[in-house]
């Protein structure tokens, strides 16, 4: 193997892979460096994103979510049945087959792209010189004119609730159980929480979900929030806000959950306990202290808004460094970085990057929220349109939710679009080409959407934006 390169990427996540296949594109010859290992000591490319997260979780949503609509959707479109039994084993064994696919399939494309793929560990020594340890053997030292740093994130352990792989257990191992607990507690009803408690919910776990703040998801539009809380309650999921967690002892019976409220203390009995309160930059055992890259008080690697970080031609990319920790926002980072290495055109419009949450009813929003504009004392003018009114959701039996536009009071231009309810990670692709381009709530008004789809719901929204929805009483 040769042991220079134009660019060598550590870590092997969406943000890392991404950036070496789009270099190796570039004409450039790149190695990508990944530490993942499997609880099962396999090595795959990927990272988080494919392995224990995105992936896994959003095939457990899907599978939970039709094992539920069987027993409480079906009987309404007058199909019956008996009675719908679960085999979790083969539900997990879907799960890890399309992991397997997808992970398979990277080093594929490494391989199709002439990327060279190391299994192992990466350390950024002085003069972009990479020290590289494989899983066996001697570490070697490879040089590059460039080098990207990828590393990703971890969960964050809380100091009274630490993990111990059986009863209390970051997000992979709540991806992983192999029964459906009867009690689940979840500290954090942040993004994991929602997701992974509606998965065990849905399954048939009492789950509880306890949230420090006060406000329901709080970086969510409000009115969104709002509407999202109500659905979930229907579901059965129970959130406690205001809820800071002490400590969580692991006992025989299973796991005892302090926490105190507005109300005082509290105690709650689970079987299992999920923490989910956010994920950390990693960079354990990856910089010498010489290399001359910085890190921030959080301990995110500092870069600009070119993802170029304090060392010359030292760059890094994805959850390692600020902004929202987001599969997408980490790739297109590194098919900037890959660009303008290559000294091509290369850009990141942070403000537009879409925000998704996976559950029933699904989440999604780009842009401002009303809270945000409210902040920032900027004239606005907001449009909803209810998925009630709507003919596909109604006919899919999925009409809860509601669509909201946002645009400028004086020019139009659309700030922020906000959906609770059916697909609305689909939908909100349109509110994120609109507001790439610019476009106005009228832009959004004059273009013609398909009928009946849900797309008509941003339409609709859009136009009581200026109060002339046509299948709403505009107020
Ligand atoms: P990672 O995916 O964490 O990859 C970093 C890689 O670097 C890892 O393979 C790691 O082993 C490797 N590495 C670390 N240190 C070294 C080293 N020194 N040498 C070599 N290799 C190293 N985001 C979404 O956009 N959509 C979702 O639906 C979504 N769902 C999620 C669900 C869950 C349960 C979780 C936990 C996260 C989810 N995320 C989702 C977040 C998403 O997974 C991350 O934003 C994304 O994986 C970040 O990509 P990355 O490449 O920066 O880091
Ligand atoms: P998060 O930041 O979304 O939520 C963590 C929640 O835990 C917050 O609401 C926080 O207030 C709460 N919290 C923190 N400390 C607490 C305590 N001591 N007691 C009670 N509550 C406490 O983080 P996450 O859900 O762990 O997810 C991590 C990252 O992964 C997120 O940044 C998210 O963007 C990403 N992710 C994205 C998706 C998606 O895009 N669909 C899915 C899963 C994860």
């Amino acid at each position: 193997m040769s042991t220079k390169f134009d660019v060598i990427v550590i870590g092997g996540g969406p943000a890392g892979y991404v950036c070496a296949i789009r270099a190796a594109q570039n004409g450039l010859r790149v190695a990508c460096i990944d530490a993942w290992q499997n609880r099962d000591g396999s090595r795959v490319f990927g990272g988080t994103c494919l392995n224990a997260g995105c992936i896994p979780s959003k095939a457990l949503l899907e599978s939970s979510e039709l094992y539920h609509r069987v027993g409480h959707e079906f009987a309404s479109h007058g199909i019956s049945v008996k009675s719908a039994t679960l085999d979790l084993a083969k539900m997990q064994g879907r799960k890890a087959k399309i992991v397997q696919q997808l992970s398979g399939g990277i080093a594929q494309l490494f391989k199709a792209n002439g990327v060279t793929g190391l299994f192992g560990h990466g350390h950024l020594l002085t003069g972009n010189k990479v020290r590289y340890t494989p899983p066996e053997g001697a570490p070697e030292l490879l040089e590059a004119e460039h080098v990207v740093l990828a590393t990703g994130s971890t969960p964050v352990e809380l100091p009274g609730a630490k993990f111990n792989g059986t009863t209390i257990v970051d997000s992979w191992g709540a991806l992983d159980f192999d029964a459906v607990p009867r009690r689940l507690g979840v500290i954090g009803a942040g993004v994991i929480g929602l997701e992974l408690g509606s998965v065990w919910r849905r399954l048939g776990a009492e789950v509880t979900l306890l949230e420090a703040m006060d406000r329901f998801l709080f970086m969510a539009d409000g009115q969104v929030a709002r509407d999202a809380e109500r659905q979930f309650k229907k579901l059965g999921l129970d959130i406690r806000l205001g809820a800071r967690v002490q400590s969580a002892t692991a006992g025989e019976s299973g796991v005892t959950v302090s926490y105190e409220d507005g109300n005082g203390r509290h105690e709650i009995e689970v079987d299992r306990l999920v923490v989910a309160v956010g994920r950390r930059p990693c960079t354990g055992g990856l910089l010498d202290p010489l290399a001359g890259v910085t890190l921030d008080k959080r301990g995110y690697i500092e870069v600009d808004d070119e993802c170029r970080t304090a060392a010359p031609n030292v760059w890094a990319v994805g959850d390692v460094v600020r902004g929202p920790m987001l599969a997408h926002k980490g790739s297109e980072e590194g098919v900037m970085v890959a660009d303008l290495i290559a000294g091509r055109h290369g850009e990141m419009n942070y403000a537009v990057i879409p925000s998704v949450i996976y559950t029933a009813p699904e989440i999604a929003w780009v842009g401002l929220t009303e809270e945000q504009l409210k902040e920032q004392r900027r004239p606005y003018k907001a449009g909803t349109f209810n998925f009630a009114a709507s003919g596909r959701a109604k006919a899919m039996e999925q009409a809860a939710g509601l669509v909201k536009v946002l645009a400028d009071a004086e020019t139009d231009r659309i700030l922020g679009v906000h959906i609770v309810g059916p697909f609305a990670g689909e939908l909100i692709g349109e509110a994120v080409l609109a507001m790439e381009f610019e476009a106005s709530a009228e832009d959004l008004q004059r273009t013609i959407h398909g009928h009946p789809t849900l797309t008509e719901a941003v339409h609709e929204a859009a136009l009581a934006v200026d109060g002339r929805a046509l299948h709403a009483v505009n107020r």
